[in-house]
């Protein structure tokens, strides 16, 4: 089975190496690939020249050679690994030399639970509040993007963010925000369990006394019964992202440019690779339709495998069963490939992770559904995902795997549960069994607090029990669940699993029960490529492998704990490509349009890293940039018309 996906991988490999060698896509590779890494010869193909990285501090997770000094690139793949000394033998004419100056360099990052697609559609419009230390200072920023973002468009603050981060520890009320933007819509999107809207936005979303509560949601009112702004999930998030839904989307060419903007912003953080699980509202094949394109033009910079997640409730098993005569697993290539199914299989599984309330009971017929679509799964040898945060909600899924199993054998088909906050010993011993692996993400980051508060402070060190998934030998990935509540920066993970704290600072794990730098790296490089079917040709640094890595501008291996968050990479390379450069390594940095439109946010606050230095330093900053009631530029505008709470009024959009 191994050597089986070994080959597929290397035929892959291959063939993406033999196009672009063919020339098939040499104009947008010259575009792509910065001048000092692409020779286009005179017939207008590309030659990719070799390429030596040297006087670097390497730490490869390779288990054979620890460290290394230097590397050697060639198409696409590490050629050789080793001393500076060896690496450089190998120098010929046309060499590439790059002096890494002892930075310390690791396998790129590999996210392997993200919302990476979808998040780029969106990433343009969106103002982040990741690492800004105050009330104070989000409400400056939001004033701010308030007054250069063009009606009928919102700002939006999706996720990233919790109260604990603040120095006041508290969110932004209702009064402040209506202040700060009394006529541009304002949503803020609040861990798993609540929006906030100013007035405009209620307005803009026609949410008024007369809108009834969606199921599992509450519109807070006043004793007149008005809303006042604030959207409950209980549990259901239905009624936060259906809301988020309503807004203004960006036309294609926005979304192009929105896309490589957050994919650039992830290469920056050192990503290189991550596997996509769909998400609410996140159609196949329509909204594929900009990556697609993305890839066609050669204009991706990190590997995405993506899972195909079922949209519609009731007919889970009609959409699938069509998706298989669509596509199937692996199809694509390195860059771009489709994974299977998930993270949603059926949404009677939709097990909600807000810890403010109780854990939801799934309903009995969840049992006969998931059945039905897991038999057409295995039936097509379709790897599947599926989002699962409490035991009692695996512990039912895996008797519906188990069952299958006895009929049609999983015979090492893939699978994954996503999360698994409170999974128990006997459920991970029955995944392991069946060869499946646990995709874990830092979410207890963002809400160990409000866990905690419910469960106590014993159950919650052992949320999730990673220590105990990696005894039992089962493959164990990290990654985010970014984009919508948790932050997409994987150092903020990586802070997590090494000092077992939350973004508050409140200690959730025990000594024994958080794990090493190194340890929690690997589960952010080989561990994640487990889940994409990757392990063979990704996640360490050694030859044969693709040469996707990161360089940092700090050592991430003994720097202090506070530190792990700050560090970001200084030169990021992709399929042996350079994605990114900064400080020593800037002029390798390839060029980028500027962020469209030219309201966005990210034009602005150009990354979350200095989102605080900015908002400290623009107080009582005036834009003259746009007025408002400046009519929308054509095509701009692309409003939901679904039913006020979304297409069925059930759980759509949980995720
Ligand atoms: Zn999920
Ligand atoms: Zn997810």
């Amino acid at each position: 089975m191994t050597k089986k996906i070994k080959n597929t991988n290397q035929l892959e490999r291959r063939r993406f190496v033999k196009n672009v060698a063919a020339g098939g896509l040499a104009a947008s590779l010259a575009l792509r690939l910065p001048s000092a890494f692409a020779q286009v010869d005179k017939t207008g193909g590309v030659s990719m020249s070799d390429t030596i990285l040297m006087n670097g501090k390497f730490r490869t997770l390779d288990p054979k050679r620890h460290s290394a000094s230097a590397v050697m690139i060639k198409d696409g793949v590490f050629k050789a690994v080793g001393s500076d000394d060896e690496i450089m033998k190998l120098r010929t004419s046309s060499t590439q030399v790059i002096d890494l100056k002892q930075h310390t360099v690791i396998p790129g990052i590999n996210d392997s639970h993200t919302h990476v697609i979808r998040g780029g559609l969106h990433y343009n419009m969106e103002l982040r509040w990741e690492g800004v230390p105050s009330v104070a200072d989000a409400l400056r920023m939001l004033k701010e993007q308030a007054r250069r973002t063009p009606a009928p468009q919102w700002v939006r603050v999706v996720g990233g963010w919790s109260e604990f981060q603040f120095a006041e520890r508290r969110m932004p009320t209702l009064e402040e925000i209506n202040a700060a933007s009394p006529d541009t819509p304002v949503f803020i999107l609040h861990l798993y369990d609540r929006a906030l809207l100013n007035a405009a936005a209620l307005k803009a979303t026609g949410i008024t006394k007369d809108t009834p509560d969606p199921p599992g949601g509450v519109l807070y009112r006043d004793r007149k019964g008005n809303p006042s702004g604030m959207l409950i999930a209980e549990p259901s998030a239905l009624i936060l992202y259906s809301t988020l839904a309503k807004g203004p989307s960006l036309p294609f060419e926005d979304q192009l440019n929105s896309s490589r903007h957050f994919q650039r912003e992830l290469n920056r953080l050192g990503v290189t690779s991550a596997i996509d699980a769909g998400g609410g509202g996140q159609n196949y094949p329509d909204d594929y339709k900009v990556i697609e394109e993305l890839h066609k033009r050669g204009e991706m910079t990190m590997r995405i495998a993506y899972n195909l997640f079922a949209q519609n409730k009731g007919s889970e098993f009609e959409d699938y069963k069509h998706w298989t005569t669509m596509i199937k697993p692996g199809d694509g290539d390195a860059m771009l490939r489709m994974n299977g199914a998930g993270e949603n299989l059926v949404w009677s599984a939709a097990d909600f992770e807000n810890f403010l309330q109780p854990r939801p009971h799934l309903p009995d017929h969840m049992d006969r559904e998931l059945e039905r679509v897991t038999r057409l799964l295995v039936e097509h040898r379709w790897p599947f995902r599926i989002h699962a945060t409490y035991d009692e909600s695996i512990a039912k899924f895996l008797n519906v795997f188990e069952k299958v199993n006895k009929d049609i054998p999983f015979d090492g088909l893939r699978f994954i549960i996503d999360h698994a906050e409170t999974i128990r010993p006997d459920s991970i011993d029955r995944i392991n069994a069946l060869g499946g692996g646990i995709a874990i993400q830092h979410r207890m980051a963002f809400q160990g607090e409000y866990f905690v508060e419910r469960y106590g402070a014993t159950e919650a060190e052992q949320t999730p029990p990673i220590t105990d998934m990696l005894a039992a030998g089962l493959p164990v990935g990290a990654g985010t669940d970014a984009t919508r509540v948790a932050s997409f920066n994987p150092w903020v993970g990586l802070y997590w699993l090494s000092t077992g704290k939350t973004l508050g600072g409140l200690t959730l794990y025990p000594e024994e029960r958080r794990l090493e730098r190194e340890k929690a790296l690997h589960l952010y490089t080989k561990g994640s490529a487990w889940f994409s079917g990757e392990q063979e040709v990704k996640g360490a640094i050694v030859a044969g492998e693709y040469a996707d890595l990161a360089v940092l501008s700090a050592d991430y291996f003994s720097v202090p704990d506070e530190e792990i968050k700050e560090i970001v990479s200084v030169l990021t390379i992709v399929d042996g490509t350079v994605v990114h450069g900064n400080g020593e390594f800037k002029d390798l940095n390839p060029p980028l349009p500027p962020a469209s439109p030219d309201w966005s946010p990210v034009r602005t606050f150009a990354n979350h890293k200095q989102a605080s230095d900015i908002a400290l330093a623009m107080a009582g900053h005036q834009c003259l940039e746009h007025g408002h009631g400046r009519q929308p530029q054509s095509g701009i505008v692309k409003a939901s018309r679904d039913p006020f709470w979304g297409p069925l009024g059930c759980s759509c959009f949980a995720f």
